[in-house]
């Protein structure tokens, strides 16, 4: 019943859509997976196209499955973006479906291999969390400009003097993250999350990182996690963990009850927006606002 139904919709989805087919606005109508792929599309399309990201504030890509409204925002899109390398792990039947009738892009397609990082929980996959490192982002930005100017080639140019000053933007955000954790005395600088969202920041940035739940969150956390963490954090003197605003924060709640229990004080450092961005329309609801805002949480609760 379940596959008919998915038969159904699809079928659905795929009727009456043509490729590259602009809607009654004449705008290129853009839907993206995170929030981080839609604010990369606005910095380089701004009002020439039409976009919406389909996962919020506070949602979990790699939990998230499609809603019947997602379908017809997808049905009516022109142009599809995508994280890739399994973030989006629920919509990948639909991603690669819709890829066959219009244009379908992956936005860490073109980012080389060897510098990606294994994934730890699954054989051949790579870590997805690329927006982390700045640096490895930019390359994302590149690929979602080249496709944004193949898909629309009237504003090509626009779109490509955009992307020059944005990624100007972001060598600026680079260095002020990377200045900025180095203010962290090196002992210090141990980043303890819910999951391990944050390997390309650590890498990056010199910070050690460690996340309690594997680079997806659809595996639970187990007790032994709980006490490996526990231990690490009281062996380090660790002052501070942090909770993310995209997964619950049972996890690292029960990790600090832990600690206090054996007579280590430590706190919450904060929220960190680790798999989605702020509210829209405040600074973290921006990619660079996020990063900044993280970067702030991290230095002062670690110093
Ligand atoms: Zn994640």
């Amino acid at each position: 019943m379940k596959t008919s139904l998915l038969g159904f919709l699809f079928i659905v989805l795929i009727a009456g859509c043509s490729p590259t087919e602009k809607n009654n606005s004449g705008k290129l109508q853009v839907v993206t997976t995170t929030g981080m792929l839609y604010d990369a599309v606005i910095n380089i399309a701004k009002d020439k196209v039409a976009a919406q990201a389909l996962m919020g504030p506070g949602v979990d890509p790699h939990l998230y499955k499609a809603t019947q409204g997602d379908l017809s925002k997808l049905n009516q899109a022109d142009l599809i973006i995508y994280n890739g390398l399994l973030l989006e792990g629920k919509m990948g039947d639909i991603l690669q479906k819709l890829g066959r009738v219009k244009s379908v892009y992956a936005a860490a397609e073109n980012i080389p291999q060897n510098q990606l990082l294994s994934s730890v929980q699954y054989e051949n996959a790579y870590d997805p969390h690329i927006w982390f490192d700045v640096n490895m982002w930019k390359g994302a930005v590149g690929r979602i400009s080249e496709v944004l100017q193949k898909v629309d080639s009237t504003n090509a140019e626009f779109y490509a003097s955009n992307t020059t000053k944005y990624l100007k933007r972001l060598d600026s955000l680079h260095a002020y993250v990377d200045s900025t954790i180095a203010t962290i005395p090196k002992q210090q600088r141990i980043l303890v999350t819910a999951h391990d969202a944050f390997r390309y920041f650590g890498r990056a940035y010199n910070i050690r990182v460690e996340g309690l739940q594997g680079i997806s969150t659809v595996s639970d956390f187990g007790l032994r996690d709980i006490a490996q963490i526990t231990d690490l954090i009281i062996e380090n003197k660790v002052k501070a963990i942090f909770v993310e605003t995209s997964v619950s924060d049972r996890a690292i709640k029960a990790v600090m009850q832990g600690c206090n229990e054996r007579g280590h004080n430590v706190t919450i450092g904060g929220y960190l927006y680790s798999d989605a961005m702020g509210e829209f329309g405040t600074p973290e609801g921006t990619y660079v606002g996020m990063v900044e805002r993280n970067v702030q949480t991290i230095t002062e609760s670690l110093k």
